[in-house]
């Protein structure tokens, strides 16, 4: 961790401004011997400085520099940003001369695993950075800020420090080897682990919302070709962008779009038309619909009002029921439907649109929504939006649980140790207190570069 590390912290492409950004004990000595201007060093932390960069003799752009020096940084090293002009070519000449004067390229998130392996913040609030840059709604935004300022982890980490005591104190018991000792207070020890899993249980049962708050809800759209999916698409986008023909089987692959509801992303997924087929490339596209259903979190199946029997309809409503994902029935085509078949439709809890006319677009989105309700985040709200801790909340909970199942069957005190020690590192790890390095390969490889 001693190198400097460089890497462009905006966009790639052309833009009014690019910032590339430094991170390393060297990263003032090596910038100052490419930047013309002021001498960096006896400059003050947390202060701008205009200049040009150059390469040998050539100038390569007239930049501003800001100066972070550690530990008051993002990372708590030496950090740079250099605001040049966004051009790509003066963005690579710059790195480029950065990287032969010392400084190597950072590798994806390296910026924040610095930041994090300094103690700025633990591993839950540094999940929580990408979560900042990537979030797509308001709700998203305002979960991963929490979450960035701490969240629950200050809670977690005070309920391990509790739990830390009683495992040591059992370990202390063993040390007495035959002697029957009992340092650790068994009602004591039920009760912590009591207050411990209301706490995870309520991060837990938080997630339900947090997922559907940071990843959207994945929406697909399904029916018969010609049911009028590509149009229903179209019309909830409000654009064209999915091609509607009259010939069936025109959508042959997933076509995706999001459109935010009510805070929620949802992502619409228009599929190809569920048909037999002999068509090869249709086939697949048939095939790539029924996979995506499966893992859809609501269906909207599309009946062809125009064409649908009532037996028809009656046939696939079963096959929607096989699949236990929840579904909305909507019945497309209504200005062009027969009159009796509404009728009968009505009492079989059918929505009825016009995808093409947008006749009851907003109850069909109210209908959507209705599934998704998510209260607005508020600072300071404490969820659960990662699965990595979801699922280590999980397993912490399994494990206390065997603890407190130990303790009825009063077996002995190693096992107990076992399955408390077991439970500390699952905690451990949601914070970061315990990490292996595949761990942290893990998080920050999926960060982007510059981040
Ligand atoms: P898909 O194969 O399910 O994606 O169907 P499309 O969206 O391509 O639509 C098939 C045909 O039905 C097109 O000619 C559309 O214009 C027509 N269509 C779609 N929605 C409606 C509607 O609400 N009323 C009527 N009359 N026609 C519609």
């Amino acid at each position: 961790m001693n190198d400097t590390i460089v890497a462009l912290a905006t966009a790639q492409g052309v833009s009014a401004i690019a910032v590339i950004r430094l991170s390393g004990k060297d990263c003032i000595d090596i910038v100052q011997k490419v930047f013309k201007g002021k001498n960096l060093q006896q400059q003050p932390s947390h202060t701008l400085h205009f200049g040009t960069i150059y390469d040998d003799k050539k100038v390569i752009d007239e930049v501003l520099v800001s100066l972070f020096k550690e530990p008051n940084s993002f990372t708590k090293e030496n950090c740079i940003e250099i605001s040049c002009h966004g051009s790509p070519v003066i963005i690579k000449e710059i790195i480029k001369v950065l990287l032969k004067k010392g400084a190597r390229l950072a590798e994806p998130g390296e910026f924040t695993k610095r930041a994090f392996l300094n103690g700025r913040f633990d591993l839950a609030q540094a999940e929580a950075v990408a979560d900042l840059i990537n979030a797509e709604t308001d709700n998203a935004r305002q979960a991963a800020l929490n979450q960035m300022r701490g969240g629950f982890s200050k809670e977690i980490n005070r309920l391990r420090e509790e739990l830390i005591h009683f495992a040591s104190l059992i370990e202390l018991e063993l040390d007495f080897g035959e002697e029957d000792v009992e340092f650790a207070k068994r009602d004591d020890l039920r009760y912590l682990i009591l207050k411990i899993q209301t706490y995870l249980q309520s991060l837990i049962d938080s997630f339900d919302q947090g997922n559907v708050i940071k990843n959207g809800v994945p929406t697909v759209i399904a029916g018969k070709p010609n049911a009028g999916k590509s149009t229903l698409l179209n019309t909830l986008l409000n654009e064209e962008r999915a091609i509607v023909s009259d010939i069936a089987g025109t959508t042959r692959d997933v076509i995706e779009d999001e459109v935010i509801l009510g805070g929620i992303n949802f992502r619409f997924i228009d599929t190809a038309g569920l048909r037999e087929t002999q068509d090869v490339i249709e086939a697949i596209g048939v095939e790539r619909t029924k996979e995506r259903m499966k893992k859809a979190s609501l269906i909207i199946y599309l009946f062809d009002l125009t064409q649908a029997s009532l037996s028809e309809i009656e046939e696939q409503e079963k096959e929607l029921v096989s699949l236990s994902i929840p579904f909305i029935k909507v019945g497309n085509k209504m200005d062009k439907a027969d009159k009796s078949l509404l009728s009968k439709l009505e009492e079989k809890n059918f929505l009825f649109i016009s995808a093409a006319n947008k006749t009851n677009i907003q109850q069909l989105k109210e209908k959507i929504l209705s599934y998704f309700q998510v209260q607005s985040v508020k600072t300071g709200d404490v969820m659960v939006t990662n699965i990595r801790h979801y699922q280590n909340l999980l397993q912490t909970n399994e494990a206390l649980q065997r603890v407190l199942d130990g303790m009825d069957q009063e077996i002995t005190g190693d096992f107990l140790a076992m399955d408390i020690r077991q439970a500390l590192h699952y905690l451990g790890e949601i914070t970061g207190t315990i990490t292996t390095d595949d761990l942290l390969d893990n998080i920050f490889s999926k960060f982007c570069i510059g981040k």
